[in-house]
């Protein structure tokens, strides 16, 4: 099996403490092949207040010291939040990477045009079924914008079931299920379009919800999976990904995808 961590946090993100080394150490410890560092990088912070900065001086430098002296390969990523709110100001930022920039993930934290564009992680959905299927319908519509107008700006569409994660926790039960066609059409974009699709184990707690999904992306043509633990600690490091590449069998595919210089490298399972 190819263990790979491609969604990693360290003390670059704002919800990380996480030296670099200690995560090179971790990743090393769980036997982690090839890790990559994405931390984030929103155009809307928690609040839904419009930011365009990443700290790319010190990111790099902490690539420069640890990352390119580790004993296992680390590639330097970047977790884009919320691309079509901005995708003028995401672009600025991609073209200050240079082409040191290995991995870009896509993501949506938060709702745009409603609720005050915040993070869903502030919505509190128990008791209110309809608000949770207007969560995921909102991402849906934005992951829409993202892989159909921004295709330059992301290369993995990262964990398309994040809204689920606090209506889950919020005690409601709710499914991709019932938005398949809408997520079929992503999937059809993002195949086409040669991106990949991200498993996102949530640091082991998602993970046969990813089934269905999978099944979905292997229908519309998909052909690049990447997998992530999205661990923000040490003790997070590559939980869940030995059972993600299970599923990805599972479910037909027969690779695994990392990246280097933005260029999916296929591995055997
Ligand atoms: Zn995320
Ligand atoms: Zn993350």
């Amino acid at each position: 099996m190819y263990l790979c961590d491609f969604h990693t946090h360290t003390l670059v993100s704002h919800d990380s403490e996480s030296p670099l080394p200690v995560m090179i150490a971790a990743a090393q410890k769980a036997g982690v092949q090839e890790l990559c560092v994405t931390d984030h990088c929103d155009l809307l912070d928690g609040d839904g207040v419009p930011t365009c900065h990443f700290p790319w001086q010190q990111a790099k430098e902490q690539h420069h010291t640890y990352g390119l002296h580790a004993p296992l390969p680390v590639r330097l990523g970047l977790e884009l939040g919320s691309i079509p709110y901005n995708p003028q100001g995401t672009r600025e930022i991609l073209a200050q990477a240079g082409d040191e920039l290995d991995f870009v993930l896509g993501s949506l934290h938060n709702w745009i045009g409603a609720q005050g564009n915040r993070d869903f992680y502030f919505t509190r959905f128990g008791g209110n079924p309809t608000l949770c299927r207007e969560a995921m319908e909102n991402a849906l519509t934005h992951t829409y914008t993202m892989v159909t107008q921004c295709g330059d700006c992301y290369d993995a569409l990262a964990h398309i079931i994040y809204p689920l994660r606090y209506v889950q926790r919020d005690g409601e039960s709710l499914t991709l299920e019932p938005f398949q066609e809408q997520v079929m059409e992503i999937f059809r974009q993002v195949a086409a379009s040669g991106h990949a699709l991200e498993v996102n184990t949530c640091r082991g707690r998602s993970l046969d919800e990813w089934l269905p999904i999978l099944r979905w992306f292997k229908a519309c043509g998909g052909e690049y999976v990447t997998i992530g633990s999205d661990a923000h600690v040490p003790e997070h490091m590559a939980l869940g990904l030995t059972q993600a590449l299970e599923l990805l069998e599972i479910a037909g595919f027969s690779y695994v995808t990392t990246y280097q210089g933005r260029r999916p490298v296929p591995h055997k399972i």
